[in-house]
């Protein structure tokens, strides 16, 4: 089995290069300790650990999996050990508020550290991620006595965060949920209700586990607007934030049996009459969950393509060692029984999408990342409006997106070593099992692609999709006079020109016919994907070009990246054209076909 690299040297690239993280973080007081040489620091750091603390725990504890007893969860052998290094190493605190002990680093850097050990580690990752979307959640909403009560202790790794949100018959349908929260004397709720699928919900990596839970008060209005926040510990705490020694009542029924991520424990929990506290305002619950949410989404997204950018590296060394067939051309290695499959055009085609749809969508998360931190982070009201504007529209297609073309790289890398990708040895099968979730969770991709096309784009009329429009024809005006970008920039204009007639069709459509909105949204998110890759990789490339043109940046890397970017325009854009085609064929082939003709 291959060992795992951290790719340091293309992440280097988009942030420093291509995104001048350095600059924009030093025009943000908040972000403006947050200089090139930290981000490098700390980047060469997570690859250490991704490569010597996590990758080795992947494949046995993906063999192991999670042991449920008697309501105890028992993580693979390592993983405490991994997750005291993880918080002894402060990784649980460097997106943190830090007023309470966070060291407030940005989305944009983190993001990077998250695709790494998800690479290396995806069950593992996930109990990091669960964490820092929790502590997110808590810094924005609760109250300054719970922040200071739990933060510290949970930016410190000693207590863990979850999100407890689905319940058996209502999972993309939150409205329906049945948990209960009552009123006590005292000012917290008596919470009942079983959750299932909680991710973290219980394990041993922690000596605390703070559960975030929807639940409804008694009178609450029905549907999505009666939904309420609490924060709901495993073990009660003192208003010093030391443990009572009291078991709160909330216990973990079993754990999922499932396809992959075998280390990470879901869990089905109990709440009866456990003790909680309002997190926010009543009946705004949901709305408050999704602070957390736009940040848990871009992780599925990097989620899959973490785990593509392992398999990539395992199948692009694997496909120059293993010899098969001959050359087309005539043999590249005479003095061997056969050629390394590398020289076979459908095995390039396979590692260059593979490599194509990894750059650009580790490109799109940062992209995305930066918004997050910009509509955070920044002094000026407008510029903080139009990131918020770029977040609702980029986050469903990040998570959709790159999710799906991060699984599909995985099959692809399976297929490249043939029957070796199909067994487990080489890590590859696990990769594949491993990502299929992220396209299932945090709300399905179906659903993510309806966001985008209901409320983001119809709803407004256009409007979140003008601002990205904006923001590429200021990228056209930059480069128009750039002599290399000549023959790149029309793949630009095409898709930009595409994307725009598409949605003023889909607006139209959808006046008349209520079913236009849901038939057209999956291409819709996948064509708005495509486009979006199209802008990464012009990004991408007008940036190779310009170190190329100074005598810059290392020659094979930018090489690689500049034909890989042509491989991206004409081998994979024209799939727009299919896109825009299916869409037009309206709802009507879709709804035409009766239940019983099913
Ligand atoms: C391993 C794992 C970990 C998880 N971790 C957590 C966690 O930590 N916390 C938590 O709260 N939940 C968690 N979940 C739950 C997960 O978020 C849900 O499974 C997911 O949101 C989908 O809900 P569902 O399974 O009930 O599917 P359903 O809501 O029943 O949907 C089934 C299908 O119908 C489609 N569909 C549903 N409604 C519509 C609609 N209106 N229009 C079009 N299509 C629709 C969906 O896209 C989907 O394809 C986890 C799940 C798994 C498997």
């Amino acid at each position: 089995m291959a060992s795992y690299r951290a790719p340091l040297a293309d992440i280097q690239f988009l942030l420093g290069e291509v995104f001048k993280a350095d600059e924009i973080f030093a025009g943000m007081a908040e972000t403006e300790e947050v200089t090139a040489d930290l981000m490098t620091a700390i980047l060469e750091e997570a690859g250490k650990i991704s490569e010597g603390l996590l990758a080795p725990i992947n494949q046995s504890g993906d063999q192991t999996g999670c042991v449920w007893n008697d309501g105890v969860v028992t993580t693979p052998d390592g993983f405490r050990e991994a997750y005291q290094a993880y918080a002894e190493g402060g990784w649980a605190g460097l997106t943190g508020n830090v007023d309470f002990g966070g060291q407030g680093m940005p989305k944009l850097l983190s993001a990077q550290i998250e695709e790494m050990f998800f690479s290396a580690n995806s069950s593992f990752a996930l109990y990091a991620i669960l964490n820092t979307g929790a502590t997110l959640t808590i810094s924005e909403h609760a109250s300054e006595e719970l922040k200071s009560r739990y933060l510290p202790k949970m930016y410190e790794g000693g207590w863990s965060g979850t999100m407890c949100l689905t319940e058996p018959h209502a999972g993309t349908d939150l409205g329906m949920i049945r948990t209960k929260a009552v009123p006590r004397d005292d000012g917290s709720y008596s919470l009942t209700g079983t959750k299932i699928f909680i991710t973290a919900g219980e394990h041993d990596l922690t000596e605390n586990i703070i559960h975030l839970v929807l639940a409804k008060l008694p009178d609450a209005p029905p549907g999505p607007k009666g939904i309420s926040l609490f924060l709901v510990p495993k073990f009660l705490v003192d208003t010093d934030s030391n443990l009572t020694g009291e078991r709160n009542n909330v216990t973990c029924g079993s754990i999922e049996h499932k396809m992959g991520i075998k280390a990470s424990a879901t869990c089905v929990m109990n709440f009866e009459e456990a003790q909680g506290w309002l997190v926010g305002e009543l009946n705004n619950g949901l709305a408050n969950m999704f602070t957390m949410m736009n940040y848990e989404r871009l992780s599925m997204g990097l989620q899959a393509n973490g785990l593509a950018e392992s398999s990539y590296q395992t199948a692009s060394e694997y496909a120059r060692e293993r010899i098969q067939g001959r050359a087309p051309g005539g043999a590249t290695n005479p003095d061997k029984a056969a050629d390394p499959i590398l020289v076979h055009p459908d095995v390039r085609r396979m590692l260059l999408t593979m490599r194509a749809n990894i750059m650009a969508g580790r490109a799109l998360s940062m992209y995305a990342a930066l918004q997050l931190d910009t509509a955070r982070f920044h002094a000026d009201d407008a510029v903080r409006k139009k990131a918020q504007q770029l977040v609702a529209l980029l986050i469903p297609v990040q998570k959709a997106y790159c999710s799906d073309r991060g699984f599909e790289a995985c099959v692809l890398g399976q297929q490249v070593l043939g029957g070796h990708g199909y067994v487990a040895e080489w890590g590859l099968e696990q990769n594949v099992r491993d990502a299929r979730i992220a396209q299932i969770y945090e709300g399905a991709n179906g659903i993510q692609a309806l966001d985008l096309m209901g409320r983001k784009t119809i709803r407004c009329n256009g409007e979140l999709l003008n601002v990205l429009v904006q923001e590429i024809e200021e990228f056209q005006a930059q480069q128009r006079d750039v002599a290399a970008m000549e023959p790149i920039l029309p793949y630009l204009e095409q898709s930009k020109q595409r994307i725009i007639a598409t949605t003023e069709q889909i607006i139209q459509q959808a006046e008349d016919d209520a079913d236009e909105v849901g038939a057209a949204s999956y291409p819709y998110m996948e064509l708005l994907g495509l486009t979006l890759y199209c802008f990464m990789w012009q990004r991408i490339v007008a940036t190779a070009f310009e170190q190329q043109a100074a005598g810059a940046g290392n020659a094979v890397q930018l090489a690689g990246l500049i034909k890989t970017g042509t491989y991206f325009f004409s081998r994979m854009l024209p799939k727009g054209e299919a896109l825009a085609a299916e869409i037009a064929a309206g709802a009507e082939p879709l709804m035409a076909i009766a239940e019983a003709e099913f």
